[in-house]
């Protein structure tokens, strides 16, 4: 793994995710290394060469930036982060998401973390310092077969561990979210996560896959998931039938549940 520590411009980065003003990236690169990550594009960005995965770029001077940029922008609603998992193992070291919580939870932003790791447990007393509906703490959920992780997400922690701290921040009155995105089709078993985190989760995000330039992802189906090929095939020719159908099983599934579902069609 290649760590650098490199100086920020600016770290406050106007998105155009649905429902987010700003993201911020406290990292360039992320150690989980998910194999469908839609943020490899980073790369070029960044200058690195190594494998996605294989690097990772610590913005050293995150607490000055956030700074004087939370002073130049009009508030709005934050996501910790877009392209890097804030709470990768790096993160216990750097403690770079903790001081950005800290100062944000001061500024009364609306802010969303994301995040793979049960490392964010370590945060509590920075997360409950937040007003009430200020802060909101996301679990991406996508699978819950350990076959299935192991495939995609290799270096990121095991499912469990996330949802029993999905249960503690919940128990703690943190709002809480599950992410499912992207949503592998013949993969993802969406009622199962709901069951499993319905009581502890106040709301679950649904993300259809993106194949438009993703061989990547279409190499790893063919060996691991052969039966899934031509579905695939077909998802990335013509993906509405694929997102018509994901949005008749969210329709379905809500009959049943008083869990909060939002699914992001394009
Ligand atoms: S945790 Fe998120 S940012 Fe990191 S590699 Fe996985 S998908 Fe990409």
């Amino acid at each position: 793994m290649n760590v650098n520590e490199k100086k920020c411009k600016t770290i406050l980065s106007k998105s155009s995710l649905y429902g987010i003003d700003y993201s911020i990236n406290p990292y360039t690169g992320c150690e989980h290394g998910c194999r469908y990550c839609y943020a490899t594009y980073m790369k070029k960005f960044s200058n690195h060469s190594e494998p996605w995965g294989q690097f990772v770029d610590v913005k050293e001077n995150v607490q000055k930036v956030l700074k004087k940029d939370l002073e130049k922008k009009d508030e709005g609603k934050i996501l910790i982060s877009s392209v890097t998992d804030p709470y990768q193992p790096l993160e216990e070291k750097y403690g770079k998401t903790r001081k950005i919580l800290k100062i944000l939870s001061k500024k009364g932003w609306e802010t969303n973390l994301l995040t793979k790791s049960d490392l964010i447990l370590r945060d509590l007393d920075m997360l409950t310092d937040f007003e009430d509906n200020k802060i909101h703490a996301g679990f991406t959920i996508n699978f819950l077969k350990k076959r299935d992780r192991k495939i995609w997400e290799p270096n990121a922690p095991d499912i469990e561990k996330r949802i029993k701290a999905l249960k503690k921040l919940s128990k703690e009155q943190v709002q809480t979210y599950v992410h499912t995105g992207p949503y592998f089709e013949g993969i993802t078993k969406l009622q199962n996560i709901v069951t499993k985190i319905e009581d502890f989760a106040d709301e679950l995000q649904i993300e259809p896959i993106n194949l438009k330039n993703d061989k990547k992802i279409l190499n790893i189906i063919e060996r691991h998931y052969p039966e899934l090929k031509e579905k695939y095939r077909e998802i990335k020719k013509n993906p509405l039938p694929h997102q018509m159908n994901l949005k008749e099983k969210v329709d379905e599934i809500r009959k049943n549940t008083d869990l909060k579902m939002k699914l992001f069609l394009e």
